[in-house]
């Protein structure tokens, strides 16, 4: 990792993307758009009868804006990341009213507002607000009107980049048919931090969780990838994951830059154990070596030649060092604050 890591309590809590879905805890920012406009960060509140807070009815959304060498604060696909927030949306019945690009515009000027020069990290979260005029109370998702709130707060890399140490979780991850895993509901998180306080419990890092079928699903907030003689291997979309945009990243890095394929393979614990290295990807935790799973050195311990190849290449192009990929990249511009 080439991006120093700041202060923020994401650090404390996991090694890894643990820290992601509760990351709204660390806000340092002092002003978040909610309910239509620009507010100060204390005054972006709910009620306690919020409809999202009593049965989970939310979406979300982990975005990274890099601050490149030239001073530029930039956000890394930050179309992709609205496109999965509106199909998050959808998945609920949440009507946020804004096209992706909208969504774009809004967070850069959000962090113009914000006046930082610094790594930002950007959470939008579209959810489920007040049972609407004459609706008997219940658990539904229509006759809720809808809410969007973005908060952003500065956070930089905070994964250890000489690797860490994953437990195999108790808890498996939901299947598609009990809980919509291509979304990203704050409700079905309940199951990520259930697994990270296990690991953690146990003295690890984070946790890789399977699905009911007993395959390798993914990490706690990040996609799991194994490299199998010079190959990259990872679970398919069937594998009950989050389809990572870190991850489509990682497989379109690999094949350009090291001309490395990726399978879309189904992954048991063993493959994992017998794997040459192991890496996770996600927004927050970005690309983290996996040295130990369950007790067991993954190859020899270290993190492997692919895993640092990836993780800097990663590096280069989130900070618009690499131009074949800047298209990746939106410029926030210049602060208004
Ligand atoms: N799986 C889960 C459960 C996650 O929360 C995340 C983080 N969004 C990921 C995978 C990785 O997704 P991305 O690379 O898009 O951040």
């Amino acid at each position: 990792m080439t991006a120093p890591a700041q202060s923020t309590a994401a650090q404390s809590t996991a090694a890894t993307g643990a820290a992601d879905p509760g990351a709204a805890s660390p806000a340092i920012a002092a002003l978040a758009y909610h309910d239509g406009e620009f507010v100060p960060l204390a005054d972006a509140r709910v009620p306690v009868t919020t409809q999202a807070l009593q049965y989970g009815t939310g979406v979300f959304e982990g975005i990274r804006a890099y601050a490149g060498p030239d001073g530029e604060l930039r956000i890394f696909r930050a179309h992709d990341h609205y496109l999965r927030f509106l199909r998050s949306c959808r998945t609920l019945r949440i009507d946020v009213d804004r096209s992706a690009e909208e969504l774009c515009e809004l967070t850069a000027e959000l962090l113009r507002r914000l006046g930082t020069g610094s790594d930002m990290y950007i959470r939008p979260l579209g959810y489920k607000r007040a049972l609407m005029p004459g609706t008997p109370p219940g658990v539904q998702l229509q006759r809720v009107s809808d809410a969007l709130s973005v908060n952003a707060f500065r956070m930089g890399s905070y994964t250890k980049s000489s690797g860490i140490r994953c437990a195999i979780s108790s808890w498996r991850r939901p299947q598609a048919a009990v809980l919509p895993v291509r979304a990203k509901i704050t409700g079905g998180y309940v199951n990520n931090a259930l697994a990270v306080d296990e690991a953690q419990a146990g003295g690890y890092d984070d946790a890789i969780l399977l699905n009911s079928r007993g395959h390798v699903a993914e990490a706690s907030t990040s996609n799991v990838f194994a490299v199998v003689k010079g190959q990259l291997v990872t679970p398919p979309a069937t594998a009950d994951l989050l389809e990572g945009i870190t991850r489509e990243t990682v497989v379109t890095l690999a094949a350009d830059l090291f001309d490395t394929r990726t399978s879309f393979e189904d992954l048991d614990r063993d493959d994992l154990l017998n794997a040459d290295e192991v890496f996770l990807t996600g927004t927050g935790a970005e690309i983290v070596p996996v040295n130990e799973i369950a007790g067991r050195s993954i190859g020899s311990g270290v993190p492997g030649p692919l895993t640092r190849s990836l993780v800097s290449a990663y590096q280069d192009v989130v900070r618009g060092q690499n131009p074949s990929y800047h298209h990746w990249l939106q410029a926030v511009g210049s602060t208004t604050a």
